[in-house]
């Protein structure tokens, strides 16, 4: 009965495209946060967050979405019913006893530059993903940002991926790098920033420095280049990624995760080969990252509408043919 009550409250579901009985689903493991934001226009504490949030309702929109995280005693109630709305399993979220970890940026005034106020670690000191056993077989894996050791003992767990793509960021690169290139062996996929592959391989030229990420060990290497777009390096050559066009960006924390999560979620619900699918995948993570960057946290992007996304990808198809 309350169930129901609380449930008419809540604004209508978001749609989805997939038939969960048939489309393969995406295992999402990384943070699972509180995010304080400040832009020089606005101030938003404590929203949700976190690398695995991000890209978690991202993919949600084409594909099942399994979630690896944890989170502490005082996450809020009205996030996890969010994960829900969005049909995340939440099998392998642990709660825990103590808080949840906190993360705050602020922005400069061209909303590119940001600096870390504070990182309060919380469970996500003691945190050892764990998966529950049917997440073992998950085809699709996406490794959002954790350390390297976290995101390497997902892989021991897993069976036969088909698909394993990681993320990262500059602080992984500063304290735990060796860990970083054991990983790097074991991936399809690699996605990183474009100060992050310079910092990765000391080269200025992002060709170069995508050549020297594929001899560490992935197959397809993206550089993300923010407002830029994004570059992928493939067996089938080069593919120059556009960004969407925004004309004022609210807050672009979360948009390489909702950018990485969208791809998956889109290549994990099409038929065919990887190589056939992962350009148009990314265009597909470039319109779902938009929309974040549209609204604080994930306050736009879980109001976004299939059909919404829909038109964006036709506009980048109509920006980009000549
Ligand atoms: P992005 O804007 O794509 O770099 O991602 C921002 C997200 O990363 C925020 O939601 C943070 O909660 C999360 N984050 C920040 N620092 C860390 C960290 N050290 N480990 C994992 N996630 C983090």
């Amino acid at each position: 009965m309350i169930v129901a009550v609380r449930k008419n409250k809540l604004p209508a579901l978001t749609e989805r495209r997939y038939n969960s009985q048939n489309n393969m689903s995406v295992l999402i493991v990384g943070s699972t946060a509180l995010d304080s934001i400040k832009t020089p226009r606005a101030e938003n504490p404590r929203l949700l967050g976190g690398s695995a949030s991000h890209a978690a309702v991202a993919a949600s929109f084409f594909s099942p979405v399994k979630l690896v995280g944890v989170v502490g005693e005082d996450f809020p109630k009205k996030y996890l019913e969010l994960y829900r709305r969005h049909k995340i399993d939440l099998e392998g979220l642990q709660i825990l006893p103590g808080k949840t970890f906190h993360w705050s940026g602020e922005y400069e005034v061209n909303m590119n530059n940001r600096r870390t106020l504070l990182t309060e670690l919380g469970v996500f000191e003691t945190f050892t993903p764990t998966l529950p056993e049917p997440h073992r077989d998950s085809q699709f894996v996406l490794l959002a940002n954790i350390a390297p050791a976290l995101q390497s003992h997902v892989l021991d767990q897993m069976r036969r991926p088909k698909f394993v793509v990681a993320d990262t960021m500059d602080l992984w690169l500063n304290i735990a790098l060796p860990d970083l290139l054991k990983l790097l062996k074991r991936l399809d996929g690699f996605v990183l920033n474009d100060s992050e592959a310079h910092q990765l391989t000391k080269e200025d030229n992002l060709f170069t420095a995508l050549k020297k990420i594929h001899k560490l060990g992935p197959k397809y290497v993206i550089i993300k280049k923010g407002s830029h777009g994004s570059i992928l390096s493939g067996p089938r050559g080069y593919f120059i990624c556009p960004a969407y066009p925004l004309s004022k960006v609210v807050d672009p924390t979360g948009a390489g995760d909702s950018f990485v999560g969208g791809m998956m979620g889109r290549l994990a619900a099409a038929k065919g080969s990887i190589e056939d699918n992962l350009r148009r995948a990314m265009i597909y993570g470039s319109v779902t990252a938009s929309f974040c960057c549209e609204g604080f946290g994930l306050t736009r992007t879980t109001k976004t509408k299939l059909a919404q996304i829909d038109r964006r990808v036709k506009e980048l198809e109509k920006l980009t043919r000549f």
